[in-house]
């Protein structure tokens, strides 16, 4: 019995041997190898398609990259569609900055990668050291030896690169390995779609000019607001911003300082909310601001908290400072009563109306009179019809 379990173990030692030997077994570590990585890399991308917003696209990525390897910098360059500006993103050690970088070198590499790769070799990775060459040396000193990348990545559409990213070495200075260079070239081939459907979703739900959501984005946020506020028994705030005489200021100064007063009411708008709420551009000069989870006090505060940060603002015409002033309208939305957005907004309008009439300058939220709310309780809204 002893000498059978000794001669069956020698057996196995051999056969283990033998396949050391024969490489099967570093074969199949490696095919483990390869397994996980293929598994990371299809689970993220099915995270990545299912992502619509450029935003968590790239915050989505950075949290991979951390968990596999940190670059020292990696940078996102992005030229969405109707609009002038680039838009950059800048990561230090995966940490986002608020660092402003130049940005002169984009058109030449997005003109070198015109010229040389097709849609077909969007995302995919070149080392920077090898188109170095081919780009004016003034841009590579005064521009990208700020970034130093070792990578660079092209994101290419059918009108050609919409996108740059670079990647730094890494923190450590350790080689990127064979499978992190196949990581990073697999996930930004689908990245490079994923981003260009997102820049143009957000172009779709934003106004060219302001970059602040349509009406009808605004409408559609309005009425998945509405079912939560049933469900939940939440409330929420609708306002209406106006400027105030703002036919003069254009007839004063030019429609084109008109149009940065309204860039200037947008970014300040922007600054004061939470990033949950949604502004839109309403009309013309008119803004619309949908406030998540708010009281009848809050939406008072909040609209005067915008009013006060538009009296503020200064816009500046060949060093003369000018000013503009906001009307208010604001109107609570409660699960007590049920409205349609459409009576939403005359309520809105109807406070709006209330501080245009009462001076200018100033905010309004509609308030229900005691015989309203007894309609309401009787579910009798014509009133709120009425002209
Ligand atoms: P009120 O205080 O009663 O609101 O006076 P108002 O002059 O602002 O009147 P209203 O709200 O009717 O103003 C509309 C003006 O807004 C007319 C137009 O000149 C200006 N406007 C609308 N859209 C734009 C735009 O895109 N750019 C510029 N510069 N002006 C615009
Ligand atoms: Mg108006
Ligand atoms: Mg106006």
């Amino acid at each position: 019995m002893e000498e059978s379990n000794y001669e069956s173990t020698m057996n196995i030692l051999t056969q283990f041997q033998n396949l050391q030997q024969s490489g099967m077994l570093s074969s199949v570590e490696n095919l483990k190898k390869e397994n996980t990585d293929l598994i990371r890399i299809v689970n993220d991308i099915s995270h990545l398609i299912s992502l619509t917003q450029v935003d968590s696209m790239i915050d989505f990525l950075c949290s991979r990259f951390l968990e596999y390897f940190i670059p020292d910098k990696l940078v996102f360059l992005f030229q969405p569609p109707r609009k002038k500006h680039l838009r950059q993103y800048v990561y230090r050690r995966l940490v986002k900055t608020d660092e402003n970088i130049s940005t002169d070198c984009f058109s030449y590499i997005k003109e070198y990668f015109d010229q040389n790769l097709t849609q077909e070799q969007s995302g995919d990775v070149h080392l920077f050291s090898e188109i170095k060459d081919k780009l004016p040396q003034e841009i590579v000193d005064e521009t990208i030896t700020d970034i130093n990348p070792l990578f660079v990545i092209p994101l290419i559409a059918i009108g050609g690169t919409y996108g740059i990213v670079f990647i730094t070495n890494k923190i450590n200075d350790s080689e990127y390995t064979d499978s992190q260079i196949s990581y990073i070239s697999r996930i930004f081939s689908i990245l490079s779609i994923t981003m260009q459907n997102g820049l143009h979703y957000e172009s779709s739900i934003t106004d060219a000019k302001t970059g602040l959501y349509t009406n009808d984005f605004f409408f559609q946020r309005l009425n998945s607001a509405l079912s939560s506020i049933k469900r939940y028994n939440q409330s929420a705030g609708v306002l209406i911003l106006d400027i105030d005489f703002f036919k003069k200021f254009n007839d004063t100064w030019g429609h084109l300082l008109g149009d940065k007063v309204l860039i200037s009411i947008a970014n300040t708008l922007k600054k004061t909310l939470r990033n949950e709420d949604c502004i839109a551009r309403f009309g013309g000069e008119e803004f619309s601001v949908l406030l998540s989870q708010c009281t009848q006090d809050s939406v008072f505060k909040v609209a005067e908290r915008i009013r006060k940060a538009i009296e503020k603002m200064v816009i500046y015409e060949n060093n003369t400072p000018l000013k503009v002033t906001v009307s208010i309208g604001g109107v609570i939305i409660d699960h007590h009563e049920f409205l349609e957005p459409r009576q939403i907004f005359k309520k809105a309008d109807q406070a709006l109306y209330y501080s245009k009439e009462h001076g200018r300058n100033q905010s309004t939220i509609f308030k229900l009179g005691l015989l309203d709310l007894a309609k309401m309780r009787n579910n009798d809204f014509d009133f709120l019809e009425e002209e």
